[in-house]
């Protein structure tokens, strides 16, 4: 289908194609630029593109998620506009300066991935970007510094002074297991998803326009605490350090707080799924919100909403807020089978005008 939006974009053909999965996270938001430890797993929403060549050294894009528009620029002469366009800009502006030879390009993309829900759109979108480059032009490069070099056009370009999750995720990630990552190491294993237990999510429906402002000023925030406490990073410290982090002035207290009971608990969340462990899961995952919600501030009523309602359905096993908030999804572990079902009536109960269900995209039967 959209080899022919290529051809109706750019009236040839795309010579290669590649994508990547959105993901959710299951433990360990705010982590990442913490030095601590993430458990994200791969949703079915993917973000694939087309690429051909171009000899001219421009770059022509169009992104059927943002209208289709086909926008162009010169390698090698990017500069924000404050667009979309800014993602794709970081990452050949990072090619560039790596001392890759690029010569232009023909660019179409799609994407199943909600976008700004905290499902991790972005990262989908430079990690499929980076593939298609690296097999268009076969690059050299190796799916780890895929994920940096991700990481790089956010912040360097784009501005977001965003960790490396995501696009760890995105390289990495699968739908039948939890990669339990370290963020300081980049280690990590893989941890199965219990055969009784299944995963859903559901978007809220709102996104802050300062999200990506509040995020920076979170991720601030947790670096003067670090320095306060004589750390590198907030997650270095165990929960035996709480007495002396409390004695931080407010906000630090709170968000330092929040970074180091949230790293303890992705560890354990990690057990709780190997284990299968319903009551423990749903513990952490109520502990997790609550930290998210009121040290570390990054929840907004309609998704307490969704977490409260959703934890009172039968079906349903934990629930809290996932990604980097300010709106955004919730995650839910519902019995296997269930959640799908358990979305709906969390979703009717919830009246959302823009809220839906993202994670199952349908009943099934298992
Ligand atoms: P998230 O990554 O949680 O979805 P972000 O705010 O980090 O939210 O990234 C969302 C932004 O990424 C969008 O506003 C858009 O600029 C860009 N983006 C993501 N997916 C696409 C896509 N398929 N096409 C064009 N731009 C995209
Ligand atoms: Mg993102």
């Amino acid at each position: 289908m959209s080899e022919s939006d290529f051809l109706a974009a750019f009236g040839r053909l795309p010579s290669a194609t590649a994508d990547a999965a959105g993901r959710v996270n299951l433990m360990g938001e705010h982590t990442d630029y913490n030095g601590g430890r993430v458990l994200p797993t791969a949703i079915p929403g993917r973000t694939r593109v087309w690429l051909a060549r171009r000899d001219d050294g421009r770059v022509q894009a169009g992104s059927a998620a943002v209208g289709g528009a086909v926008e162009s620029y010169t390698l090698g002469a990017e500069s924000p506009r404050g667009t979309w366009l800014d993602y794709l800009q970081g990452i050949t502006a990072e090619l560039v300066r790596g001392g890759q030879a690029l010569s232009g390009l023909d660019l179409w993309i799609e994407s199943d991935v909600p976008v700004g829900s905290g499902l991790a759109s972005s990262a989908a979108f430079e990690i499929a970007v980076l593939r298609g480059l690296r097999a268009l032009y076969g690059l050299l490069l190796d799916d780890l510094e895929l994920a940096r070099l991700g990481q790089r056009a956010e912040t360097r370009f784009v501005g977001a002074n965003v960790g490396i999750m995501d696009q760890m995720a995105a390289v990495f990630a699968d739908e039948h297991t939890a990669l339990l990552l370290d963020t300081r190491t980049l280690a990590f294993e893989r941890v199965p998803l219990p055969d009784t237990l299944e995963i859903g999510v559901i978007d809220s429906g709102v996104r802050h326009a300062h999200a990506s402002g509040g995020y920076n000023e979170r991720r601030e925030e947790c670096e003067r605490a670090a320095a306060l406490l004589g750390v590198r990073s907030l997650c270095e410290l165990s929960v035996d350090a709480l007495p002396r982090v409390l004695e931080l002035p407010e906000p630090l207290a709170r968000r330092a707080r929040h970074a180091i009971t949230e790293h303890a608990r992705v560890g354990a969340a990690a057990d709780a799924l190997r284990a299968g462990d319903g009551d423990a899961l749903r513990a952490l995952f109520t502990a997790s919100h609550a930290s998210q919600r009121d040290d570390f501030a990054v929840s907004v009523p309609e998704v307490d909403r969704l977490v409260s309602l959703a934890l009172k359905d039968e079906d349903v096993v934990a629930a809290r807020l996932t990604g980097g908030g300010f709106g955004g999804s919730i995650v839910f572990v519902a019995s296997r089978g269930r959640a799908h079902t358990a979305a709906l009536r969390v979703l009717d109960a919830a009246a959302l005008p823009h809220a839906r269900v993202v994670v199952p995209a349908r009943a099934s039967h298992g």
